[in-house]
């Protein structure tokens, strides 16, 4: 039997009106405005069109957003300037920097400069460590979105075996360790794998949750999936066909439960987490005024 799919499009939808409808609740009793600045460095066509979606869902949940962009031979200096200056403008709440940045600059030493009241990617070290003892100032967007998605479509995770393949800053790793926290939503076991994990299938097969985010197009093959598994698939590789997930969609939909469609699943949700977490930036520096 062929596997539901697990719908992100519909999901991103409810979502961001749930955003709207918390951020005009906001405007009434604070009079203030949630407004996201991205940082746009150099003319990558992706981050291109990554930037203006955030922006045009920022339009239209109510949220103000300022858009920088800065030429492709820009130096860690000059952006780091940037990045003082909307740390201290009282107007800007959240700050986004679009990775991948070019190059010549210091990528670290710029996410380290991101103010942690700001950091609405959650990529600082103050709110990664935070998230890792599980009292966390924001969410990071892509795994946060995932596990709204397991939870709305009420698939349980405590005690499922839970495989996460990808160890990235971005993805894998703070989605491994959301899904391990102690709580509704987590209490997961979970095992992580990367390109140096010994029979990757093997693995994969212990999966009652299979998540995968390590851009290689249609990877996981129908059999090192587990029959009756949720597959959530991260990845996003444009190919001459499209754009395609790390999941080998088609042969795997005959073998899992449940699986997400790329586009149309985890891809959506990530934009609709960063208005959710614009908000809480503004919440917070309201009151911490
Ligand atoms: P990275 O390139 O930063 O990390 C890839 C990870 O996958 C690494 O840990 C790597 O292992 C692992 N890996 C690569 N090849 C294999 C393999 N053959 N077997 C096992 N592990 C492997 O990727 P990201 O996490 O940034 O992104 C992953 C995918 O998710 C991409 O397609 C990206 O476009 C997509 N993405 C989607 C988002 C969304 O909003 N939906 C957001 C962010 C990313 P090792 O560490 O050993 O090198």
């Amino acid at each position: 039997m062929s596997a539901a799919i697990l719908d992100g499009k519909s999901l991103s939808e409810q979502l961001r009106a749930e955003a709207a409808a918390e951020v005009a609740d906001f405007v009434k009793q604070t009079g203030v405005v949630p407004c996201l600045a991205a940082v746009l460095v150099g003319d990558d066509p992706g981050s291109q069109v990554y930037v203006r979606n955030k922006e045009k869902a920022c339009e239209k949940a109510g949220i103000a957003s300022q858009m920088h962009r800065l030429p492709k031979e820009t130096t860690t200096d000059e952006l780091l300037t940037l990045v003082d200056r909307l740390n201290r403008d009282p107007a800007v709440h959240g700050i986004l920097v679009q990775l991948p940045l070019p190059k010549q600059i210091d990528e670290r030493r710029v996410l380290e400069a991101v103010s942690p009241m700001k950091d609405v990617d959650a990529f600082h070290p103050e709110n990664v460590g935070r998230i890792v003892q599980g009292r966390p100032r924001f969410l990071p967007c892509t795994p946060h979105g995932i596990v709204e998605m397991l939870r709305r479509n009420n698939i349980p995770t405590a005690g499922a075996n839970v495989v996460v393949v990808g160890r990235s800053d971005i993805v894998g790793k703070p989605m491994a360790i959301l899904l391990m926290q102690r709580g509704p939503a987590g209490d997961a076991t979970v095992t992580v794998c990367h390109s140096r994990t010994r029979d990757l299938p093997a693995v994969t097969r212990s999966a009652d949750i299979l998540i995968v985010a390590i851009g290689q197009p249609k990877f996981i093959k129908a059999d090192m999936v587990k029959p009756g598994a949720v597959v959530i698939d991260v990845g996003m590789n444009r190919t001459e066909a499209g754009l395609v997930g790390d999941v080998d969609f088609p042969a795997v939909k005959e073998v899992a439960a449940r699986i997400t469609p790329v586009p149309g699943g985890v891809g959506l949700l990530t934009v609709a987490m960063l208005l959710h977490n614009t908000l809480a930036a503004a919440r917070l520096q309201q009151t911490s005024r």
